[in-house]
């Protein structure tokens, strides 16, 4: 990061001040047309970037390390854990493929060691129930050069996984493979058996396709994007009530964020195969080969980048180089006609300002061109750090790739297309500062970054069934993704927004949070909401960020905070005085959470302004000193006291009460992983807690969102741990909250309810 700055700091000095800002394109043209000694350090530097990330790559060492893991792998995969009870059991396979996981993604380029451990961990997911995965490791272990004299054992595995997943074509295939080969006796018996199965699979195989297509056609509501002297926004052509899909919409381009180890290609995130790249260090994963398959184009062009590790560098400008690389085949055939890089600029431009159809979808990549942009009202050094950024990628992708070879021949010059695709990054860095969404997750808590959620062996029992209690370690909601989403992007800001965003892998899916009126704009948020927080702190970044001031119906009105507030209501501690209040935020306060600033600032003390007296909240101090000995039933037992205790301090459905919600669940829940036994008393004291963090919950931030969920992962673990009854309508309202996970989540969350709630609530 720091030899970054010191280059761009070396840069920034060789360039003229930027002076009037006019475009993305006169801007690099700018960077382009130094004076010729100036400019060649210019580049100089540029290079000497790129030739200093390379790393050295000790391919003795790497197979070294793989084999190490491997062989913890064999030796896990074949000790007798069956004697040791059913977890033991669960973590000799599970625990294997962690280890070959290890193997595969240490292996990188070292082919030698890569399909042997790909083979490996293709009989541990068999093993498992992981045929698909299995099925594609036989595949791996082949493509890297599986030992011929072998290579039987291994399609005989994946002709296995292809009959269990009922794949007629890929098993035929296998088959027709291992008739060329020559086996012994008994793979010879196998061979037979499998060609009986494949005869009985293409028997029934005609009754099962059309189940799946159905669900995906959700009704999509009217409306319309209109364009006028406010600029681009989303009006509701008709009534929309609440909880309805108003739209989808599939991005294609997100980067992960924090290089997560999540598939580039459909962003899933619970992976138990993770399947590398095996020559960018370990640092680009796929969930499967065919995600692989379809990533290639993008890939190619970004794998030498992953391995100087130059991408996470250069912040937003990555997944601005990922919109050009998926954009640019789309945007070619207009502009290769063009001879200059002037007149190509003038041909993006002018399909920037066509209006959308009314009837089809507008392409993404013309959504996106048209999305607006600040860079115009950046201050000079962030706007010269952005056009560094997109100078540094364009120089990479001349010398990195054979990016620039699809533009021979053309009418232009490669100077031509070097300066268009340089400023189209620039545009598009530009535009994702204030339209870029970030789409999150449910991840298993704690999770390290180089662990997979599906490899977890403490928290399942099969192929996505958790066990018993389990739910809750997978409740952590994380920021996954940076993505674009130029239709959501439609959507001004309001403190109030209209819809809940649901993020499924790179989908976005946009629910009416409210009954929409027809005629009504639908409004996003971009910030915290009004519930949330104060006026003062989200006008900020709309500042900052969005450049403008937020004129909503909530940040208007006489009372702007009193929506915040209401999760604010004290009772004051002074036996004298008693009275109810909300505390008055001193002037340069943008939250009211007294607990989580250091004690001794001046914003951590709460007056009541009635009788003046600083509150001392000895109740907090006290309740927290509790949680630590919360493995003993009897501090436990004091806990639920004390946690009701505080409803004489704090009223109506106070934050900090969820807080401390929150601080006596979670570490109850790890003392029960640990082995901790709980009663009756604790499961009725803990659901009727959780309940109340629930209510809060809704209250403040939607019954249907991501905290809602997470918190109910808890009161999903607790009803099916204690056995009681739920009500119909408890377990109804329950279910739905399904509807907001993405699909990968979902699956889990129903096998749990069927395994566990559903059976013993009836
Ligand atoms: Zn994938
Ligand atoms: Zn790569
Ligand atoms: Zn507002
Ligand atoms: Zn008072």
């Amino acid at each position: 990061m720091d030899h970054l700055a010191q280059i761009f700091t070396q840069q920034d000095e060789l360039i003229a001040p930027v002076g009037a800002y006019q475009n993305e394109y006169e801007a690099i043209k700018a960077l382009h047309s130094l004076s010729g000694e100036k400019r060649q350090r210019f580049q100089n530097l540029t290079r000497k970037l790129l030739g200093d990330l390379d790393q050295p790559h000790d391919r003795k060492a790497i197979a070294e390390r793989s084999r190490m893991w491997r062989n913890k792998g064999n030796s896990l995969f074949r000790s007798s854990a069956m004697e040791f009870g059913p977890d033991a059991e669960a973590e000799r396979v599970l625990g294997a493929c962690r280890l070959y996981t290890k193997a595969v993604l240490v292996a990188e380029d070292v082919e030698d060691e890569l399909c042997l451990a790909f083979a490996n961990r293709g009989i541990a997911l068999q093993e498992y129930g992981y045929y698909q995965e299995a099925y594609d490791d036989c595949a791996n272990a082949l493509e890297f050069g599986y030992p011929r004299r072998l290579q039987h054992k291994v399609i005989i595995r994946q002709a296995h996984c292809a009959a269990k997943l009922k794949r007629t074509e890929q098993l035929a295939e296998n088959i027709a493979c291992l008739e060329k080969l020559q086996l012994n006796e008994r793979f010879r018996q196998q061979l037979e058996d499998l060609k009986e199965n494949l005869e009985m699979l293409r028997g029934q195989s005609s009754s099962e396709k059309s189940v799946e297509e159905q669900e995906k056609n959700d009704p999509i509501q009217e409306i319309v994007c209109q364009s006028g002297s406010r600029g681009r926004h989303m009006i509701a052509k008709e009534a929309i009530p609440q909880g309805k899909i108003i739209f989808r919409e599939q991005a294609t381009c997100f980067v992960p964020l924090e290089q997560r180890l999540i598939c580039q290609q459909c962003a899933c995130s619970l992976m138990c195969a993770p399947i590398p790249c095996p020559k960018c260090r370990q640092r680009v994963v796929y969930c499967s080969r065919e995600c692989r398959e379809r990533h290639k184009s993008i890939h190619r062009f970004e794998c030498v980048a992953y391995r100087k590790d130059l991408l996470k560098m250069v912040g937003v400008s990555h997944l601005a180089l990922r919109m050009v690389l998926s954009y640019m085949p789309s945007m070619l055939p207009q502009l290769q006609e063009c001879a200059s890089s002037a007149e190509m600029w003038s041909t993006l431009m002018t399909l920037t300002t066509g209006a959308d159809k009314e009837d089809e979808q507008t392409p993404q990549y013309l959504q996106s061109l048209r999305m607006i942009s600040h860079l115009d009202k950046a201050p000079q050094a962030e706007l010269v750090y952005h056009m560094l950024c997109a100078n540094l990628l364009q120089v990479y992708l001349k010398e990195c790739t054979d990016f620039f070879a699809q533009f021979q021949p053309s009418s232009a010059s490669l100077e031509d297309w070097h300066l268009i695709v340089a400023a189209l990054i620039l545009r598009s860095a530009g535009q994702l500062l204030v339209n870029g969404h970030v789409g999150d997750a449910l991840l298993p808590v704690n999770l390290e970054a180089n662990e997979f959620g599906l490899l977890q062996s403490e928290m399942w029992q099969k192929p996505r069934h958790l066990q018993l209690g389990q739910l809750h370690n997978l409740s952590q909601t994380e920021p996954l993704t940076a993505i674009n989403l130029p239709h959501l992007s439609i959507c001004n800001h309001a403190c109030a927004p209209c819809i809940r965003t649901k993020f499924d892998g790179c989908t976005a899916v946009c629910y009416s949070a409210v009954d929409i009126e027809a005629g009504d704009e639908i409004f996003n948020c971009y910030t915290m909401d009004y519930r949330k927080s104060m006026l003062r702190q989200r006008s900020q970044p709309l500042q900052e960020v969005y450049k403008f001031e937020c004129s909503c119906a909530k940040c208007t009105r006489t009372d702007p905070d009193q929506d915040y507030l209401k999760f604010h209501r004290y009772r004051c501690e002074n036996e004298s005085c008693l009275r109810e209040f909300v505390p008055e935020p001193l002037p340069h306060q943008t939250n009211l959470n007294w607990w989580l600033q250091s004690p001794d600032a001046a914003e951590a003390s709460v007056c009541c302004p009635v009788c003046k007296e600083t509150q001392v909240f000895a109740w907090y101090n006290d309740f927290m000193c509790l949680i630590d000995s919360c493995a003993e039933a009897k501090a436990r037992r004091e806990l639920y006291k004390a946690f009701d205790g505080v409803d004489q301090y704090l009223l109506g459905h106070h934050i900090l009460k969820r807080k401390l919600a929150e601080a006596l669940i979670e570490p109850c829940f790890a003392e029960m992983d640990e082995g901790c036994v709980l009663d009756d008393v604790d499961y009725e004291n803990l659901t009727r807690i959780v309940e109340t963090q629930l209510e809060g919950t809704a209250a403040q931030s939607g019954g249907n969102s991501m905290e809602y969920i997470s918190q109910m992962t808890y009161l999903w673990d607790l009803w099916a741990l204690s056995k009681c009854k739920r009500s119909e309508q408890q377990l109804q309202e329950m279910k739905g909250k399904l509807e907001y996970l993405a699909a990968e989540h979902r699956e889990i969350f129903e096998n749990y309810y069927n395994d566990f709630i559903e059976q013993q609530c009836k």
